[in-house]
């Protein structure tokens, strides 16, 4: 597809690939899911030079050296945390608001949480000119949760640390699950954790890379 202008009948067909190809094909079964992948447009989230790139199944830089997760991360984090819809989910790593949108297509409520002001007032402006009503968008330390509006039926975080926020852990609700890549600075696995009681299960569920969680309970500006 040529750079400069894209017409929407070509993102529709980019769109159809990535269902059928990124995501069917690579395993994703979630119907609630994919029904939200197919409503929500990537396009509006990427730099405008990278509109025609919108449904490649790559990440893409999104500015302040952030990117915006792909489209099978996207789908298999999502799929990992077993929404049924009425779910109140907290998002740590808003970045674009793709993944956002993705989430708050789906279930009753979203809290997001970006630590990067810039960003987090450009996917504040695309989500509510997409009418996202049930999402809130927070500027601050993602890695202290937002205890206020715990706890969280799910919590997502989109980026990568050696161990889950023990705040975090905490605003879990009995019974939630939580999904965050888990390792060191240029590799993780994907983790998901289901909360019974007091006890935390973890199950790993594949390779990724993410971009690091910096803040009081992630790394440190210096350590990276
Ligand atoms: N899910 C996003 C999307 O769909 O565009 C992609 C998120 S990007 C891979 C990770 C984001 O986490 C970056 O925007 C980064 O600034 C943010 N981040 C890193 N540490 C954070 C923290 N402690 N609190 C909140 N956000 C943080």
């Amino acid at each position: 597809m040529r750079n400069e202008v894209v017409t929407s009948a070509e993102l529709l067909v980019a769109k159809q690939r990535m269902l059928r190809v990124d995501l069917r094909g690579r395993g994703i079964r979630d119907r609630l899911t994919l029904q939200a992948m197919a409503q929500v447009p990537r396009e509006r989230f990427v730099l405008e030079e990278m509109q025609h790139e919108a449904y490649a199944d790559n990440a893409m830089a999104i500015g302040s050296g952030q990117t915006i997760s792909q489209p099978y991360m996207v789908a298999l984090m999502t799929e990992a945390l077993e929404l049924a819809g009425s779910e109140r989910v907290l998002e740590i790593g808003t970045g674009s608001g793709y993944q956002t949108a993705v989430l708050a297509e789906i279930v009753r409520e979203v809290v997001t949480i970006e630590r990067i002001p810039e960003l987090s007032s450009r996917a504040a402006d695309v989500l509510r000119s997409l009418g996202y009503a049930n999402v809130t968008v927070l500027v601050g330390d993602g890695t202290l949760g937002h205890p206020p509006a715990s706890p969280y039926d799910r919590i997502l975080v989109t980026a990568g640390a050696e161990r889950v926020p023990p705040a975090l852990l905490e605003q879990l609700a009995d019974g939630g699950l939580l999904a965050m890549p888990v390792g060191g600075a240029d590799c993780q696995r994907l983790h998901v954790v289901r909360r019974k009681d007091d006890r935390y299960l973890t199950t790993g569920l594949t390779a990724c890379r993410f971009v690091p969680l910096i803040g009081e309970q992630g790394w440190g500006d210096d350590e990276l």
